[in-house]
Protein backbone atom coordinates (compact mmCIF):
# COMPACT_ATOMS: atom_id res chain seq x y z
CA UNK A 1 0.00 0.00 0.00
CA UNK A 2 1.52 3.68 -1.03
CA UNK A 3 1.08 5.59 1.69
CA UNK A 4 2.31 8.45 -0.17
CA UNK A 5 -0.15 8.42 -2.16
CA UNK A 6 -2.05 11.87 -2.94
CA UNK A 7 -5.71 10.55 -4.06
CA UNK A 8 -7.90 13.49 -3.81
CA UNK A 9 -8.28 15.12 -7.01
CA UNK A 10 -11.70 17.08 -5.90
CA UNK A 11 -10.67 20.40 -3.90
CA UNK A 12 -14.83 20.76 -3.89
CA UNK A 13 -14.69 17.48 -2.27
CA UNK A 14 -12.08 17.01 0.34
CA UNK A 15 -13.50 14.81 2.59
CA UNK A 16 -14.26 12.37 0.11
CA UNK A 17 -11.52 9.33 -0.85
CA UNK A 18 -11.01 8.72 -4.28
CA UNK A 19 -10.69 5.28 -5.06
CA UNK A 20 -9.69 5.75 -8.93
CA UNK A 21 -5.80 5.28 -7.64
CA UNK A 22 -6.36 2.96 -5.14
CA UNK A 23 -4.63 -0.51 -6.40
CA UNK A 24 -5.98 -3.62 -5.04
CA UNK A 25 -3.76 -3.33 -1.77
CA UNK A 26 -4.50 0.03 -0.95
CA UNK A 27 -8.26 -1.60 -1.75
CA UNK A 28 -8.39 -3.94 0.42
CA UNK A 29 -6.89 -2.03 3.44
CA UNK A 30 -9.74 0.22 2.93
CA UNK A 31 -12.34 -2.10 2.63
CA UNK A 32 -10.94 -3.82 5.83
CA UNK A 33 -10.41 -0.60 7.87
CA UNK A 34 -14.39 -0.39 7.37
CA UNK A 35 -14.96 -3.61 8.78
CA UNK A 36 -15.65 -5.47 5.32
CA UNK A 37 -14.13 -8.22 3.45
CA UNK A 38 -11.41 -8.36 0.89
CA UNK A 39 -13.47 -9.38 -1.38
CA UNK A 40 -15.41 -6.29 -1.66
CA UNK A 41 -12.04 -4.62 -2.91
CA UNK A 42 -12.31 -7.04 -6.06
CA UNK A 43 -15.46 -6.64 -6.67
CA UNK A 44 -15.29 -2.40 -6.37
CA UNK A 45 -11.39 -2.82 -8.72
CA UNK A 46 -13.92 -4.15 -11.44
CA UNK A 47 -16.27 -1.78 -11.34
CA UNK A 48 -14.40 1.03 -12.08
CA UNK A 49 -11.43 -0.44 -14.04
CA UNK A 50 -13.70 -2.96 -16.12
CA UNK A 51 -16.58 -1.27 -16.20
CA UNK A 52 -16.27 2.15 -16.00
CA UNK A 53 -18.39 3.09 -13.27
CA UNK A 54 -18.04 5.93 -11.18
CA UNK A 55 -21.29 5.73 -9.70
CA UNK A 56 -21.78 3.57 -6.30
CA UNK A 57 -25.16 3.10 -6.73
CA UNK A 58 -24.45 1.01 -10.18
CA UNK A 59 -22.53 -1.71 -8.33
CA UNK A 60 -25.37 -4.31 -8.45
CA UNK A 61 -23.35 -6.77 -6.78
CA UNK A 62 -22.56 -4.81 -4.07
CA UNK A 63 -25.19 -4.38 -0.99
CA UNK A 64 -27.40 -1.38 -0.62
CA UNK A 65 -26.13 -0.22 2.79
CA UNK A 66 -22.27 -0.53 1.61
CA UNK A 67 -22.93 1.58 -1.93
CA UNK A 68 -24.47 4.10 0.64
CA UNK A 69 -22.00 4.11 2.87
CA UNK A 70 -19.24 4.47 0.17
CA UNK A 71 -21.17 7.54 -1.68
CA UNK A 72 -20.69 9.33 1.84
CA UNK A 73 -17.11 8.58 2.17
CA UNK A 74 -15.78 7.94 -1.09
CA UNK A 75 -15.64 9.08 -4.76
CA UNK A 76 -14.75 8.12 -8.21
CA UNK A 77 -13.60 11.19 -9.73
CA UNK A 78 -11.36 11.81 -12.95
CA UNK A 79 -10.23 15.12 -14.79
CA UNK A 80 -12.36 16.37 -17.51
CA UNK A 81 -10.85 16.39 -21.33
CA UNK A 82 -11.11 20.25 -22.11
CA UNK A 83 -9.54 19.87 -25.85
CA UNK A 84 -9.39 16.91 -27.91
CA UNK A 85 -7.23 17.00 -31.08
CA UNK A 86 -7.37 14.26 -34.03
CA UNK A 87 -5.12 14.04 -36.44
CA UNK A 88 -5.54 12.44 -39.74
CA UNK A 89 -3.36 8.98 -38.93
CA UNK A 90 -5.96 8.31 -36.25
CA UNK A 91 -3.85 9.91 -33.56
CA UNK A 92 -5.44 11.34 -30.83
CA UNK A 93 -4.45 13.97 -28.13
CA UNK A 94 -6.17 14.72 -25.42
CA UNK A 95 -5.82 17.71 -22.40
CA UNK A 96 -7.33 17.44 -19.25
CA UNK A 97 -7.96 19.69 -16.67
CA UNK A 98 -6.91 19.03 -12.96
CA UNK A 99 -8.14 20.78 -9.81
CA UNK A 100 -6.16 23.87 -9.32
CA UNK A 101 -6.26 25.12 -13.17
CA UNK A 102 -3.49 22.12 -14.46
CA UNK A 103 -3.80 20.63 -17.01
CA UNK A 104 -2.07 17.80 -18.49
CA UNK A 105 -1.56 15.84 -21.93
CA UNK A 106 -2.83 12.20 -23.01
CA UNK A 107 -2.12 10.67 -26.37
CA UNK A 108 -3.35 7.61 -28.18
CA UNK A 109 -1.89 6.71 -31.10
CA UNK A 110 -3.48 3.33 -33.02
CA UNK A 111 -1.21 1.32 -34.85
CA UNK A 112 -2.23 -1.98 -37.20
CA UNK A 113 -2.20 -4.24 -34.44
CA UNK A 114 -1.88 -1.96 -31.20
CA UNK A 115 -2.62 0.82 -29.47
CA UNK A 116 -0.36 2.94 -27.48
CA UNK A 117 -2.23 5.28 -24.68
CA UNK A 118 1.11 7.66 -23.56
CA UNK A 119 0.41 9.21 -20.32
CA UNK A 120 1.65 11.95 -18.38
CA UNK A 121 3.00 11.60 -14.72
CA UNK A 122 3.69 15.41 -13.60
CA UNK A 123 2.57 18.68 -14.71
CA UNK A 124 5.42 20.21 -15.92
CA UNK A 125 9.06 18.74 -15.63
CA UNK A 126 12.08 19.53 -14.10
CA UNK A 127 15.12 17.92 -16.02
CA UNK A 128 14.95 20.70 -18.61
CA UNK A 129 16.36 18.65 -21.57
CA UNK A 130 17.01 20.96 -24.13
CA UNK A 131 15.19 19.38 -27.15
CA UNK A 132 11.78 19.15 -24.92
CA UNK A 133 8.77 21.17 -24.98
CA UNK A 134 7.54 20.11 -21.62
CA UNK A 135 10.75 21.75 -19.92
CA UNK A 136 9.87 24.82 -21.37
CA UNK A 137 6.84 24.97 -18.70
CA UNK A 138 9.19 24.28 -15.65
CA UNK A 139 8.08 21.95 -13.15
CA UNK A 140 4.69 22.26 -11.52
CA UNK A 141 3.38 19.27 -9.17
CA UNK A 142 3.34 15.93 -9.14
CA UNK A 143 0.14 13.79 -10.19
CA UNK A 144 -1.90 11.58 -7.99
CA UNK A 145 -1.79 8.15 -8.61
CA UNK A 146 -5.65 8.82 -9.60
CA UNK A 147 -4.27 10.74 -11.47
CA UNK A 148 -2.02 8.79 -13.32
CA UNK A 149 -4.76 6.46 -14.02
CA UNK A 150 -7.34 8.40 -14.59
CA UNK A 151 -5.74 8.76 -18.06
CA UNK A 152 -5.88 5.29 -19.08
CA UNK A 153 -9.44 5.09 -17.75
CA UNK A 154 -10.61 8.28 -19.45
CA UNK A 155 -8.95 7.32 -22.89
CA UNK A 156 -10.97 3.69 -22.12
CA UNK A 157 -14.60 5.89 -21.31
CA UNK A 158 -13.97 7.83 -24.33
CA UNK A 159 -12.81 5.21 -26.80
CA UNK A 160 -15.73 2.61 -25.63
CA UNK A 161 -13.46 0.38 -24.35
CA UNK A 162 -15.02 -0.78 -21.32
CA UNK A 163 -17.00 -3.87 -20.88
CA UNK A 164 -20.84 -3.25 -21.48
CA UNK A 165 -23.48 -4.14 -18.51
CA UNK A 166 -26.03 -4.10 -21.05
CA UNK A 167 -28.48 -7.23 -21.14
CA UNK A 168 -27.62 -8.35 -24.24
CA UNK A 169 -24.15 -7.99 -23.37
CA UNK A 170 -24.38 -10.16 -20.80
CA UNK A 171 -21.41 -13.09 -21.60
CA UNK A 172 -19.02 -10.56 -22.19
CA UNK A 173 -19.82 -9.25 -18.36
CA UNK A 174 -19.50 -12.79 -16.87
CA UNK A 175 -16.66 -13.63 -19.00
CA UNK A 176 -14.38 -10.62 -17.89
CA UNK A 177 -15.94 -11.37 -14.50
CA UNK A 178 -14.95 -15.01 -14.47
CA UNK A 179 -11.37 -14.51 -16.42
CA UNK A 180 -10.97 -11.41 -14.00
CA UNK A 181 -9.48 -9.71 -17.59
CA UNK A 182 -11.04 -7.51 -20.12
CA UNK A 183 -11.74 -9.43 -23.15
CA UNK A 184 -8.58 -8.61 -25.37
CA UNK A 185 -10.93 -8.80 -28.85
CA UNK A 186 -12.39 -5.23 -27.64
CA UNK A 187 -9.12 -4.06 -26.38
CA UNK A 188 -8.08 -1.07 -28.74
CA UNK A 189 -5.71 0.56 -26.22
CA UNK A 190 -3.21 -2.41 -25.69
CA UNK A 191 -0.20 -0.71 -24.33
CA UNK A 192 0.88 1.77 -22.11
CA UNK A 193 3.79 3.72 -21.88
CA UNK A 194 4.42 6.88 -19.24
CA UNK A 195 6.20 9.09 -22.02
CA UNK A 196 4.01 11.77 -21.32
CA UNK A 197 4.60 15.33 -19.61
CA UNK A 198 7.11 14.46 -16.80
CA UNK A 199 9.84 11.91 -15.36
CA UNK A 200 7.81 8.98 -13.72
CA UNK A 201 10.74 8.29 -11.52
CA UNK A 202 10.58 11.32 -9.56
CA UNK A 203 7.21 10.70 -8.93
CA UNK A 204 7.62 6.89 -7.67
CA UNK A 205 5.37 6.09 -5.43
CA UNK A 206 2.24 7.53 -7.26
CA UNK A 207 3.44 6.42 -11.03
CA UNK A 208 3.98 2.55 -9.18
CA UNK A 209 0.62 2.53 -7.47
CA UNK A 210 -0.86 3.51 -11.39
CA UNK A 211 0.98 0.90 -12.87
CA UNK A 212 -0.48 -1.85 -10.23
CA UNK A 213 -3.46 -1.12 -11.55
CA UNK A 214 -2.21 -1.31 -15.43
CA UNK A 215 -0.73 -4.73 -14.38
CA UNK A 216 -3.57 -5.75 -12.32
CA UNK A 217 -6.08 -8.82 -13.66
CA UNK A 218 -8.67 -7.36 -11.89
CA UNK A 219 -8.12 -4.10 -13.92
CA UNK A 220 -6.33 -3.42 -16.98
CA UNK A 221 -4.42 -7.02 -17.05
CA UNK A 222 -1.59 -5.87 -19.01
CA UNK A 223 1.76 -7.44 -19.35
CA UNK A 224 4.63 -6.24 -18.29
CA UNK A 225 5.80 -6.19 -21.61
CA UNK A 226 3.25 -3.79 -22.75
CA UNK A 227 3.64 -1.23 -19.95
CA UNK A 228 6.67 1.09 -20.25
CA UNK A 229 8.31 3.85 -18.19
CA UNK A 230 10.56 6.37 -20.24
CA UNK A 231 13.44 8.10 -17.69
CA UNK A 232 16.06 10.22 -18.48
CA UNK A 233 17.94 8.43 -16.23
CA UNK A 234 17.24 8.53 -12.29
CA UNK A 235 20.16 5.47 -11.65
CA UNK A 236 18.52 5.00 -7.84
CA UNK A 237 15.06 4.98 -8.70
CA UNK A 238 16.12 2.48 -11.48
CA UNK A 239 17.39 -0.15 -8.70
CA UNK A 240 14.37 0.46 -6.67
CA UNK A 241 11.78 -0.37 -9.77
CA UNK A 242 13.44 -3.27 -10.73
CA UNK A 243 12.61 -4.49 -6.22
CA UNK A 244 9.10 -3.21 -6.93
CA UNK A 245 7.60 -2.83 -10.39
CA UNK A 246 9.82 -4.18 -12.96
CA UNK A 247 7.91 -3.55 -16.02
CA UNK A 248 9.79 -2.71 -19.40
CA UNK A 249 11.77 0.01 -19.72
CA UNK A 250 12.35 2.99 -22.41
CA UNK A 251 15.67 5.35 -21.54
CA UNK A 252 16.07 8.33 -23.12
CA UNK A 253 19.58 8.27 -23.83
CA UNK A 254 19.91 10.49 -26.83
CA UNK A 255 23.41 10.86 -27.00
CA UNK A 256 26.55 8.53 -27.40
CA UNK A 257 28.92 9.96 -24.92
CA UNK A 258 28.65 12.44 -21.93
CA UNK A 259 30.05 15.89 -23.68
CA UNK A 260 26.85 15.82 -25.98
CA UNK A 261 24.11 14.65 -22.79
CA UNK A 262 25.61 16.79 -20.74
CA UNK A 263 24.36 20.06 -22.98
CA UNK A 264 21.07 18.05 -24.02
CA UNK A 265 19.79 16.61 -21.32
CA UNK A 266 20.92 18.05 -17.49
CA UNK A 267 20.48 15.10 -15.15
CA UNK A 268 23.49 13.20 -16.80
CA UNK A 269 25.68 15.58 -14.91
CA UNK A 270 24.04 13.49 -11.76
CA UNK A 271 24.49 10.34 -13.69
CA UNK A 272 26.58 9.68 -16.09
CA UNK A 273 26.56 7.80 -19.02
CA UNK A 274 28.51 4.88 -17.40
CA UNK A 275 26.49 4.77 -14.03
CA UNK A 276 22.76 4.84 -16.08
CA UNK A 277 23.97 1.62 -18.27
CA UNK A 278 25.43 0.06 -15.23
CA UNK A 279 21.60 0.62 -13.97
CA UNK A 280 19.75 -0.67 -16.53
CA UNK A 281 22.20 -4.19 -16.80
CA UNK A 282 20.94 -4.43 -12.91
CA UNK A 283 17.43 -4.26 -13.64
CA UNK A 284 17.67 -6.18 -16.77
CA UNK A 285 19.86 -8.81 -15.63
CA UNK A 286 18.39 -12.34 -15.61
CA UNK A 287 15.64 -11.51 -17.16
CA UNK A 288 14.62 -9.93 -20.80
CA UNK A 289 11.91 -12.06 -21.82
CA UNK A 290 8.91 -10.35 -19.98
CA UNK A 291 9.90 -7.10 -20.47
CA UNK A 292 11.60 -4.75 -23.34
CA UNK A 293 14.46 -2.64 -23.13
CA UNK A 294 14.41 0.53 -25.48
CA UNK A 295 17.45 2.99 -25.80
CA UNK A 296 15.33 6.17 -27.23
CA UNK A 297 17.80 9.05 -29.83
CA UNK A 298 16.49 11.82 -31.07
CA UNK A 299 18.11 12.90 -34.15
CA UNK A 300 19.21 16.66 -34.04
CA UNK A 301 20.81 17.70 -36.69
CA UNK A 302 24.55 18.44 -36.23
CA UNK A 303 24.10 17.79 -32.76
CA UNK A 304 23.98 14.19 -32.39
CA UNK A 305 23.47 12.30 -35.29
CA UNK A 306 27.04 12.07 -37.11
CA UNK A 307 28.43 8.66 -38.43
CA UNK A 308 31.30 8.71 -35.72
CA UNK A 309 28.08 9.69 -33.47
CA UNK A 310 26.27 6.46 -34.66
CA UNK A 311 29.88 4.38 -34.05
CA UNK A 312 30.04 5.55 -30.36
CA UNK A 313 26.55 4.18 -29.82
CA UNK A 314 27.24 0.74 -31.45
CA UNK A 315 29.84 0.42 -28.88
CA UNK A 316 28.23 1.84 -25.77
CA UNK A 317 25.65 -0.53 -26.24
CA UNK A 318 27.61 -3.56 -26.78
CA UNK A 319 26.50 -5.25 -23.23
CA UNK A 320 23.10 -4.93 -23.03
CA UNK A 321 20.11 -6.71 -25.46
CA UNK A 322 18.25 -3.53 -26.26
CA UNK A 323 16.13 -2.13 -29.35
CA UNK A 324 17.09 1.24 -30.59
CA UNK A 325 14.48 3.90 -31.43
CA UNK A 326 15.55 7.00 -33.69
CA UNK A 327 13.10 9.87 -33.26
CA UNK A 328 12.96 12.38 -35.89
CA UNK A 329 12.79 15.64 -33.71
CA UNK A 330 9.67 17.26 -33.75
CA UNK A 331 10.25 21.25 -33.69
CA UNK A 332 7.81 23.06 -31.27
CA UNK A 333 8.24 27.07 -31.03
CA UNK A 334 10.90 28.35 -30.37
CA UNK A 335 12.97 25.31 -29.82
CA UNK A 336 16.70 25.67 -30.34
CA UNK A 337 17.31 22.68 -32.58
CA UNK A 338 16.46 21.52 -36.18
CA UNK A 339 15.69 17.70 -36.77
CA UNK A 340 18.48 15.79 -39.04
CA UNK A 341 17.85 15.14 -42.38
CA UNK A 342 16.45 11.80 -43.58
CA UNK A 343 19.18 10.34 -45.30
CA UNK A 344 21.16 11.74 -41.97
CA UNK A 345 18.83 8.91 -40.26
CA UNK A 346 18.81 6.42 -42.85
CA UNK A 347 22.50 6.28 -42.29
CA UNK A 348 22.68 6.46 -38.69
CA UNK A 349 20.26 3.37 -38.14
CA UNK A 350 22.16 1.59 -41.12
CA UNK A 351 25.37 2.36 -38.77
CA UNK A 352 23.46 0.75 -36.09
CA UNK A 353 22.09 -2.27 -38.04
CA UNK A 354 25.42 -3.40 -39.37
CA UNK A 355 26.83 -3.77 -35.78
CA UNK A 356 24.13 -6.03 -35.00
CA UNK A 357 21.27 -3.86 -33.44
CA UNK A 358 17.51 -3.34 -34.29
CA UNK A 359 17.19 0.34 -34.73
CA UNK A 360 13.82 1.35 -35.91
CA UNK A 361 13.48 4.73 -37.18
CA UNK A 362 10.01 5.85 -35.36
CA UNK A 363 7.12 7.05 -37.74
CA UNK A 364 6.04 10.27 -36.71
CA UNK A 365 2.79 10.84 -35.82
CA UNK A 366 0.01 13.39 -35.00
CA UNK A 367 2.05 16.03 -37.80
CA UNK A 368 -1.21 18.17 -38.12
CA UNK A 369 -2.09 18.36 -34.51
CA UNK A 370 0.59 19.52 -31.69
CA UNK A 371 2.01 16.28 -31.56
CA UNK A 372 5.68 17.46 -29.71
CA UNK A 373 4.95 16.40 -25.98
CA UNK A 374 4.28 19.48 -23.84
CA UNK A 375 3.01 21.72 -26.81
CA UNK A 376 -0.88 21.49 -26.45
CA UNK A 377 -1.02 22.05 -22.77
CA UNK A 378 2.12 25.07 -23.21
CA UNK A 379 -0.11 26.68 -25.67
CA UNK A 380 -3.18 26.74 -23.12
CA UNK A 381 -0.70 27.81 -20.49
CA UNK A 382 0.58 30.79 -23.04
CA UNK A 383 -3.08 31.65 -23.31
CA UNK A 384 -3.95 32.29 -20.23
CA UNK A 385 -1.15 33.80 -19.50
CA UNK A 386 -2.32 36.68 -22.30
CA UNK A 387 -5.27 36.95 -21.10
CA UNK A 388 -4.15 37.37 -17.90
S1 LIG B 1 12.29 14.92 -22.13
FE1 LIG B 1 11.14 14.01 -20.42
S2 LIG B 1 12.58 14.18 -18.69
FE2 LIG B 1 13.35 15.61 -20.25
S3 LIG B 1 12.37 17.59 -19.74
FE3 LIG B 1 11.02 16.56 -21.21
S4 LIG B 1 9.49 15.49 -19.96
FE4 LIG B 1 11.24 16.00 -18.62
Amino acid sequence: MNSNSNNTISESSPAKINLLGYDLAHMKAFFSEMGEKPFRAVQVLKWIHQFGVDDFAQMSNVSQALRKKLADIAEIKAPEIIMEQKAGDGTIKWLMRLDGGNSIETVFIPEDNRGTLCVSSQVGCALDCGFCSTAKQGFNRNLSSAEIIAQLWVANRTLNQFASRDEDDLAVEKKSALSGVQDSKRRVITNVVLMGMGEPLLNFDNVVEAIHLMLEDHAYGLSKRRVTISTAGVVPALKRLREECDVSLAISLHAPNDKIRDQIVPLNKKYPIKELLDACQYYFKGDTKKKQFTIEYVMLAGINDSETNARELAALLKKLPCKINLIPFNPFPDSEFACSKIQTINRFKDILYKAGYVAVVRKTRGEDIDAACGQLAGKVIDKSRRVI
